[in-house]
């Protein structure tokens, strides 16, 4: 028995209430079940119970055992005082609040039907990657489309977190946190952490006094990304250009290491120089990325906005002085729709939270509708259990659902787990 099931009972009222009675043998009415607490506390609080003739608002806690209350040392701790009924599976012990008087307790394990704890049971034990698997295909698009809902939800807002956490350290600056938001985005799986910390230390402000002009742009970022090797012409102006830069605006005590990029195991379209280049160019055309972010309502005008082909000589080179066998052409449709998943949506969310407008939420999930799928393992394997994923908004749900529910059993507060005990 675990807390987290009786948690399920009462807030659900799942078990047999046509005689229902405190272990004092008082007749018990539940008028409204109360919110679950999900911080310290008692479990549920604004509960309304009938206890004989009296009518109670106050919290009600909830055990697997009475005794816990003394181990959780409850008896020393005043927020328990307006507890005005105990739940627990057993009743081992009596118990009294601080004034000494009882605690009214209700004790589940004889009023429960047997059935749900062996479903319950059954979706904790079962070892596969999707406990559920057997029963999905029998659950309504009703729950499905709750839970994806919900956790779409959760998501966005554990996404805007993280903005938000850059904007502090950028000290609420939204264009730098643009900005470094997206060259993080520029390093994909492999390079995300060094593009931001490439972004970090070279700031928005000092790359546009010169976004006319792309080859100092490069400079700059090449340089500071400590990828310059003097191999060819190209290099050698690269190598001038950054000296002079980087003893103008003091770059050279945050320069990275070439070690600390990952070129292994990836295309020569995705190494980190190519990239960076894509990222300069970007940088050229761009007077705001925050402006374009935001501003922007269209997600076909945004995809054109980051339709851009990196400067010629890294078309025709993935490294310095390395020729490419084919045209390197520019950022592609994945990688534009990649950094509008993982870098505009995030942003518009923290400013609609920011700002308190819904307005910037609601563009967020109509995007994500628009977006196409992401194919990857999670999604595929939902796909194989009969789940639909035909947007970014059904694979980003789908994801956070594996990720933060299934793989963590979290079955009770997923409406799906929900239908399979009701059933
Ligand atoms: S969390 Fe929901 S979808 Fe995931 S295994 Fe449990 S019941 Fe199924």
């Amino acid at each position: 028995m675990t807390e987290a099931f009786l948690h399920y009972l009462w807030q659900f009222q799942q078990f047999d209430k046509s005689n229902l009675q405190t272990i004092s043998g008082e007749k018990i009415s539940v008028l409204k079940t109360g919110i679950l607490n999900t911080d310290a506390g008692p479990d549920f609080t604004n509960t309304r119970l009938q206890i004989n003739e009296i009518e109670w608002v106050g919290n009600v806690e909830i055990h697997v055992k009475s005794s816990d209350w003394q181990l959780h040392k409850h008896q020393y701790n005043e927020a328990y005082n307006n507890v005005i009924l105990h739940v627990v599976w057993e009743n081992d012990q009596t118990i009294t609040r601080q004034n000494g008087s009882l605690i009214p307790t209700l004790e589940l394990k004889s009023i429960t039907d047997i059935q749900l704890l062996d479903k319950y049971q059954y979706l904790i034990d079962n070892q596969s990657i999707i406990p559920c698997k057997e029963h999905f295909s029998d659950i309504s698009d009703l729950s499905k489309f709750a839970i994806l809902d919900k956790v779409l939800a959760k998501r966005l807002q554990q996404k805007a977190q993280v903005v938000e956490q850059l904007l502090e350290k950028n000290n609420g600056d939204w264009e730098e946190t643009a900005y470094q938001l997206l060259a993080r985005n520029f390093g994909f799986k492999l390079n995300y952490e060094t593009f931001l910390r490439l972004a970090q230390n070279l700031r928005l402000k000092v790359l546009q006094k010169h976004r006319d002009n792309l080859t100092q742009i490069e400079a700059m970022l090449f340089g500071q990304a400590g990828l310059i090797e003097k191999v060819d012409e190209y290099s050698e102006k690269l190598s001038q250009e950054y000296d002079f830069f980087s003893a103008k605006f003091s770059l050279k005590s945050t320069q990275l290491a070439s070690h600390e990029w990952k070129f292994l195991r990836t295309r020569p379209a995705n190494f980190p120089t190519i990239r960076i280049a894509q990222l300069a160019k970007l940088i050229t055309q761009q007077q705001s990325f925050f402006s374009l972010f935001t501003q922007t309502n269209s997600i076909e005008d945004l995809r054109n906005s980051l339709k851009i082909e990196q400067s010629v000589y890294w078309q025709e080179h993935y490294n310095l002085g390395k020729v490419a066998s084919k045209k390197l052409v520019g950022l592609g449709k994945d990688s534009i729709n990649n950094i509008l998943i993982n870098t505009v949506i995030p942003l518009l969310a923290c400013y609609s939270e920011k700002t308190d407008n819904q307005e910037f939420m609601a563009r967020c999930v109509s995007f994500l509708e628009a977006l196409p799928a992401e194919d990857n393992h999670i999604t595929e394997m939902w796909e194989g259990l009969g789940l639909t994923i035909k947007s970014a908004f059904d694979s980003q749900a789908s994801i956070e659902l594996y990720n933060n529910f299934c793989t963590h059993k979290r079955c009770l507060q997923c409406n799906v787990g929900i239908e399979i005990l009701k059933k």
